[in-house]
């Protein structure tokens, strides 16, 4: 009989709500508007970051089957009401590692005295004060174990370590102390071997380490993220209509079930879904009638009701008031 594989990923890696919104962002707000490249140097940095965490999931493929469980993008709260988020976090029967990627580019120098990270700029740019991952690191490793005593696990060891993703990042006066916390991404499995010939005392039976699992998944809260707010664009500034994925001129127009671009005569049927997620991510997910006529420019009130109507979406209340829930 085929020895049962146990699954390694738990939990997929999926964007978090500030870049999807930045994401709908850059496609909302005009390119001359003067939050525009703000919004631009965001949705760069958080952009980068999730590649990184992408580019250290390849190398986390490398570790043995059966020996950890993988839970990728969680936020918890711990027992004190604040939250926490992980990149990655391995879970076996003898520990746990909570892994961070950080997507930065050139020298690097961690201050431990000082506690931060110092980027040195090429050029005598002078050098550059970034928050300190380490000692962020050690708040996590904190707040998860008051996390597993709350919810009534053991004291389970929590190791962790900072990956950098980024191909051209070099490290500077590194001490041993340093590179026990630190490690570029090619060598993570290697340091995840390491850590896991330290631990042999077994904290959590198969059962219970499943169980861990399923209530991390469960008590896992998104961020949400209210970008308008955030930046203080009033909605009216937003680029309105559906956007033509060819030429990104808007509205396009609605005949019968397709959408026609007038600029550049392009066609979709589809489209309109992306201008939908775009208002549920920078306007909210509650739509009326006339919200969304006026998000897609539709003609009239019996056009956006056909439309909505076609979309199937849940709503309640009655035909004036009526509240649509987008999916
Ligand atoms: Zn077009």
């Amino acid at each position: 009989m085929k020895k049962r594989r146990w699954k390694m990923i738990k939990k997929q890696r999926e964007k978090s709500h500030r870049l999807l919104t930045h994401e709908a962002a850059m496609r909302r707000i005009p390119k001359n508007h003067s939050k525009y490249p703000m919004l631009e140097k965001e949705h760069g940095k958080l952009f980068y970051g999730h590649k990184g965490e992408e580019a250290m999931d390849y190398f986390l493929t490398f570790l043995p089957d059966n020996e950890y469980l993988i839970l990728n993008s969680l936020r918890l709260e711990d027992p004190k009401g604040r939250y926490f988020q992980m990149d990655t976090v391995l879970l076996s029967q003898t520990h746990c590692i909570i892994v961070d990627s950080k997507y930065i580019n050139g020298v690097l120098e961690f201050d431990e005295q000082a506690n931060q990270l110092l980027r040195h700029l090429p050029d005598n740019g002078g050098i550059e004060k970034l928050s300190d991952p380490i000692s962020q690191m050690a708040r996590q490793r904190h707040q998860l174990a008051l996390w597993f005593d709350k919810h009534g696990f053991p004291p389970i060891p929590i190791a962790s370590l900072i990956a950098l993703t980024h191909t051209s990042a070099t490290l500077i006066k590194t001490t041993p102390s340093i590179m026990k916390k630190v490690t570029f991404q090619t060598n993570l499995p290697n340091r995840i071997k390491e850590i896991n010939g330290i631990h042999t005392h077994e904290k959590l039976c198969k059962k219970n380490l499943q169980k861990l699992s399923k209530l991390m998944i469960k008590k896992h809260t998104p961020d949400k993220f209210n970008l308008l707010v955030n930046y203080k664009i009033p909605p009216q500034e937003l680029i309105l209509g559906v956007i033509c994925t060819s030429c990104t001129s808007a509205p396009m127009q609605k005949k019968r079930s397709t959408w026609y671009c007038f600029k550049c005569g392009a066609s979709s049927k589809v489209t309109h879904l992306e201008a939908l997620l775009d208002h549920k991510l920078l306007l909210g997910e509650i739509v009326t009638n006339k919200e969304i006529r006026w998000f897609l420019q539709l003609p009239s009130p019996t056009a956006t009701s056909k439309y909505l109507s076609s979309l199937n979406l849940r709503f309640e209340g009655d035909y004036k008031g009526r509240k649509y829930f987008l999916k």
